[in-house]
């Protein structure tokens, strides 16, 4: 096993940053390109694409794996239909230890773990997933309910410098938030979590321990918690949180089309959102309620891509095959989570998955990309992952 690093390095400027190529270099993780530790992510990434305009095939920076699809919760606007009892198929402790050791092989630089259902519920494989995670030196980042926390697992996430904790949570008040997660209790279980890991940081911070994790609110925007995105920045503000995520409800669903904004609702929506920004830019809070400006970027469905230039990997409507891998619990593979599961199954071998070869699906989806070809599911695709495609284009065009 690779050493562990053992300070944590996410907030540390430049200038005192510790010299760690040496521990780098002694890790499995090998490094793909000299310098590409010292770049930041957009112009890491621009470099992996400039090698595969090259002809070389370098691994994907992100990979997201979702442990589960079981779920310990209800949230009433869920997609995911089987999320009770045990589930059948999904990748066991030791394919995700296999799948790991292989990431690290091809340069995987972050792991997103995520659900489906919550990934605390594979108590068999998340804790320790997060524990390998780190001692590879990769950044690692977990969305979750956070309703299944424990003492171990708040100490393990601060002793390992866990990168980044996502809770879900969708009011700042207990009886709006558990309406729409289904389950009353939650919001105590999850403020309760994060104002001790907030505590734990701000105690380290005073002894000079940097402050991993960090921690941000993923919100779905319903007409229940509309009016509430300046009471959330606020709320996010005081337990230490550094970003509040907010998206559109996407509904399936005759009771989550009754959750979603009427005219007059969606009409008061721009002047609510530049109120809290307002608020956010003063208490130092990123957020995603720039998309709730206008009307044309809430929802989600209709999104449209620019398919101009020519026919070549920086001109691609969509960058995420060329560095984003997600594996959903039975192992098998898209480029993204909205194009869910369509392709090959990482028990083949994560290499053989990922590489470009005629008649993969990978392969194929890289050549359509190039050629303006999309699926329609893209359609569907959220403004979060254009605006990263976006950052990462900058550097690539440069
Ligand atoms: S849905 Fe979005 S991220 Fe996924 S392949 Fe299509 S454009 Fe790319």
């Amino acid at each position: 096993m690779a050493p562990r690093i053992a300070a944590c390095i996410g907030r540390v400027p430049p200038s005192q940053a510790p010299d760690l190529r040496a521990t780098f270099e002694s890790m499995p993780l090998p490094v793909l390109e000299a310098d590409e530790y010292q770049l930041s992510e957009g112009e890491a990434i621009a470099a992996r694409m400039r090698r595969w305009d090259a002809g070389q095939s370098p691994g994907p920076y992100t990979m997201e794996l979702y442990p589960t699809m079981t779920c310990n919760i209800d949230c009433v606007f869920c997609d995911t239909t089987y999320r009770k009892g045990k589930q059948h198929g999904e990748l066991t402790a030791e394919d995700y230890w296999k799948l790991l050791d292989e990431a690290a092989e091809m340069g995987v630089r972050r792991v997103f773990i995520l659900g489906g259902g919550e990934p605390m519920v594979r108590r068999d494989v998340t804790p320790e997933l997060m524990r390998r995670i780190k001692n590879y030196g990769m950044e690692g980042h977990l969305a979750t309910n956070g309703t299944l926390f424990n003492d171990r697992i708040i100490d393990q996430i601060i002793e390992s410098c866990w990168d980044e904790l996502h809770f879900s949570l969708d009011a700042p008040d207990r009886a709006t938030n558990d309406f729409l997660r289904g389950s009353k209790g939650t919001f105590d279980k999850v403020s309760q979590v994060m104002s001790r890991i907030h505590a734990r940081k701000h105690f380290r911070a005073q002894r000079g321990v940097q402050d991993a994790p960090r921690m941000l609110i993923h919100a779905v925007v319903t007409n229940k918690n509309y009016r509430m995105f300046s009471d959330m920045v606020r709320f996010a503000h005081a337990l230490g949180c550094y970003r509040v995520n907010f998206d559109y409800i996407i509904a399936y669903r005759p009771e989550q089309h009754a959750l979603k904004l009427n005219e007059a609702e969606r009409a008061q929506v721009p002047a609510l959102a530049r109120e809290a920004i307002k608020l956010a830019e003063q208490l130092g809070l990123e957020t995603t309620l720039d998309h709730f400006l206008h009307e044309s970027t809430m929802d989600r469905g209709e999104m449209v891509f620019d398919q101009s230039g020519p026919e070549d990997v920086a001109h691609a409507p969509c960058l995420n095959p060329w560095y984003y891998l997600v594996v959903q619990p039975d192992g098998s593979t898209s480029p993204c989570c909205v194009i869910t599961g369509t392709g090959n199954n990482v028990r083949e071998g994560l290499g053989e998955v990922w590489r470009s070869r005629d008649g993969s699906y990978f392969g194929d989806l890289r050549r359509n990309m190039q050629a303006k070809v999309m699926t329609d599911l893209c359609r569907n695709c959220s403004q979060s992952i254009i605006a990263r495609n976006d950052y990462i284009r900058e550097h690539l065009r440069d």
